[in-house]
């Protein structure tokens, strides 16, 4: 059987913090303010998993009160819901990804991220698809108040 998951996350812009996406830390005047490193690509990806998987979401298993989640790395939290999804002995079919961001420019960072994320899903790059695009000026994105991504992803089982 296949199993679809959807996942959406967005944060806000703010200074003093390194700007992670999809696991990179990619050049930019301000960071993703957050709990955790504010990486919103890998936060959407664990949404779509866990979603797929019928198993909640990601504040369920990494509460926002919780100190031991406090500017973690959020890789840690996608290996730790791979972890999840092969204890039911799911395995995942491909990963499709769109950042919507209007700063920084990412396109040069797309494949370190689909490094890193095959690297932590353990797949290959190829069943992982990262998008990123603008707003054309429109919305919280277009005035370069944050970033949102969406995740989508096909599991059998
Ligand atoms: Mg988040």
């Amino acid at each position: 059987m296949m199993r679809i998951g959807h996942g959406f996350d967005v944060h806000r812009f703010t200074e003093g913090r390194p700007l992670i996406l999809g696991g990179v830390e990619i050049p930019h005047h301000q960071g993703l303010l957050a709990h955790s490193d504010g990486d919103v690509l890998i936060h959407a990806l664990c949404d779509a998993l866990l979603g797929a998987a019928g198993l909640g979401d990601i504040g369920s298993y990494f509460p926002d009160s919780d100190a031991e989640f406090a500017g973690i790395d959020s890789r840690i939290l996608l290996r730790r819901v791979m972890a999840l999804l092969k204890e039911r002995q799911y395995a995942i079919s491909n990963a499709d990804l769109t950042l919507v961001a209007q700063v920084p420019r990412l396109a040069p960072h797309i494949d370190a991220m689909k490094a890193c994320l095959a690297g932590d899903m353990e797949i290959p790059e190829a069943r992982i698809g990262i998008k990123a695009t603008t707003t054309e000026g429109l919305g919280f994105s277009g005035r370069k108040e944050g970033i949102a991504a969406y995740a989508v992803v096909l599991l059998n089982e």
